[in-house]
């Protein structure tokens, strides 16, 4: 059932160009850093070798040589992945689609955190759910507010089993949210019987490399998590999993081979064909690298252009895609999206992340892939846009 008909405001933006256009809209990946050698010399081979399984339809499951690969990736977040809990998709996209047809009936409340990655929400309202923000307080999503909201829904009759979160570098905000704040909020789930929906693209992205606890280790019966390929390795091949309790995991499988039949072959030989040869530790080190680059070239830009006295604050990021600028007086950041066309500049206005109307006076800055010499022009052409254009 299609309850909004608006194209998921991240995906048209991705490949947003124009004349001498800087794009700060796009989330995509610096793919610079893969080493395309190597990987096409994996892919041919694999194509030599094996080619009619690779290019064949394939079971419906992570492939037996890819298990070892995501279950490395988990380990480095204290999360646990095998045979038993995994299930493929062609990226956490799918995977969002996958746990609102699979787990949410038509009508029922999801709760998200906010502000809220658009293909999420998008994929939430596709399947009928109704989305409803989590509550947040200075630490993000807030376990008591979590607890109110739920009575209060219930109360008023409507079915809330889903709980949506980014908890990582997320998208927008490149906020965490800590270990200790994780645990509670998971006791609140167990106690109000909530599913904990992990989207977690980002975390092994934190430019210091210390990663944080996923929910899924915490809690894994609580938690249905959600793992892509897209950010660490590239969003081309569009491979992802998804790791659930047992009791869901039929339910998930059945939607997931329907949307898709199979997983790619190809994708999954591919990747397991690099992880055989090489890990995970050296190309995730580079993306590390070059994203606190970009991160700090971007954040320094920031401390240059606006200053103490600006009505715009921003906290540096510890690792992700993203830094979210807000409005001190709360002015419509779409305001601000207009003048900085006309400066050579694009960025996403909050109110895409909002399912609220809330966060209109959020902007989201992607560094991940915009080239370092022109991320402090970016940054000067957005001040001018910024400054030059009045908050009322
Ligand atoms: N979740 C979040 C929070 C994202 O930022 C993205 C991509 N921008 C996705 C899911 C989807 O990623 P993919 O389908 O490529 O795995």
């Amino acid at each position: 059932m299609w309850t909004d008909t608006r194209p998921a405001a991240e995906l048209p933006r991705l490949f947003e160009k124009g004349a001498d256009v800087i794009s700060l809209a796009g989330g995509l990946p610096d793919l610079d850093v893969l080493p395309l050698g190597d990987i096409s010399q994996q892919l041919a081979r694999l194509v030599r070798l094996g080619g009619k399984l690779a290019l064949q339809y394939t079971t419906p499951h992570v492939a037996k040589a890819l298990v070892p690969a995501v279950a490395d990736l988990m380990a480095r977040e204290d999360g646990h992945a095998d045979a038993g809990n995994l299930i493929p998709t062609s990226g956490s996209q799918m995977g969002l689609t996958a746990v609102a047809l699979a787990l949410g009936t038509p009508g029922d409340t999801i709760l998200v955190q906010t502000p809220a990655y658009p293909g999420a929400t998008a994929a939430f309202r596709t399947a009928g759910l109704d989305l409803h923000a989590a509550g947040e307080d200075a630490d993000g999503l807030c376990p008591q507010q979590l607890r109110t909201t739920v009575r209060e829904l219930r109360a008023a009759g409507r079915t809330v089993r889903l709980l949506y979160v980014n908890p990582t570098f997320q998208n927008p905000t490149g906020a965490t949210l800590s270990v200790p704040r994780r645990a509670e909020i998971l006791t609140a789930c167990r106690e109000l019987d909530l599913l904990l929906i992990e989207d977690n693209p980002y975390g092994l992205l934190g430019f210091d490399g210390t990663t944080t606890t996923l929910f899924q280790a915490l809690d894994p019966q609580q938690v249905v998590y959600l793992g892509t390929f897209s950010k660490i390795f590239a969003p081309g091949l569009r491979s992802g999993w998804i790791a659930a309790p047992e009791h869901l995991r039929y339910d998930l499988a059945r939607v997931a081979e329907i949307i898709s039949l199979s997983p790619s072959a190809l994708a999954q030989g591919a990747l397991a064909a690099y992880y055989s040869r090489s890990g995970w530790t050296e190309l995730i080190d580079r993306y590390r690298d070059s994203y606190r680059e970009r991160c700090t070239l971007m954040a320094d830009a920031l401390d240059a252009e606006l200053g103490a006295d600006s009505p715009w604050t921003w906290q540096r990021p510890g690792g992700g895609f993203y830094l979210w600028l807000r409005h001190r007086d709360g002015a419509d950041a779409t305001r601000y999206a207009q003048a900085a066309a006309a400066h050579g500049v694009s960025f996403v206005p909050g109110g895409h992340f909002s399912i609220d109307g809330e966060h209109n006076d959020g902007l989201r800055l992607c560094f991940s892939n915009v080239p370092r010499k022109k991320i402090t022009e970016a940054v000067t052409r957005l001040a001018a846009a910024l400054t030059e254009t009045p908050a009322v």
